[in-house]
């Protein structure tokens, strides 16, 4: 199963921690992690494996939307921050159309990513 994580730069301190708290299920061998650049990175730092995408204001966004339309994707987390103003918001809405219109499940904030995480390591 592929996971995107992306986290806005207010966020990206939290999506580390929750990528903590989850280590062992998202590091086993059925979880593939994707992400935007910078958090990518920032995942990385954390002892993460993640396959990078480009940063989100370049096209990191639109890029894992394709997956998800692709059907590559089989899950978003979106830290959103939504009190920012974001250059790319219009690839950011739609990474959660394309989500919609494929039926992907997608988190925007950590509550739901929590409630994800919980669904689907119990299933496994
Ligand atoms: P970033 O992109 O991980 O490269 O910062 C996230 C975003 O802003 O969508």
């Amino acid at each position: 199963m592929e996971i995107a994580v992306i986290a806005h730069d207010g966020m990206k301190a939290d999506l580390v921690q929750f990528l903590n708290k989850h280590k062992s299920f998202l590091q086993s061998d059925e979880i593939t992690l994707i992400a935007t650049g910078t958090t990518g990175s920032k995942a990385e730092n954390a002892g993460f494996k993640v396959t990078r995408m480009l940063s989100g204001p370049l096209g990191g966004d639109a890029q894992i939307a394709a997956r998800v339309a692709e059907g590559k994707c089989n899950m978003v987390l979106f830290f959103k921050d939504p009190l920012a103003k974001h250059p790319h918001e219009a690839d950011i809405n739609m990474l959660i159309r394309v989500c919609d219109v494929h039926n992907v499940p997608l988190a925007t904030n950590q509550a739901t990513a929590e409630l994800l995480i919980k669904a689907i390591s119990q299933q496994s």
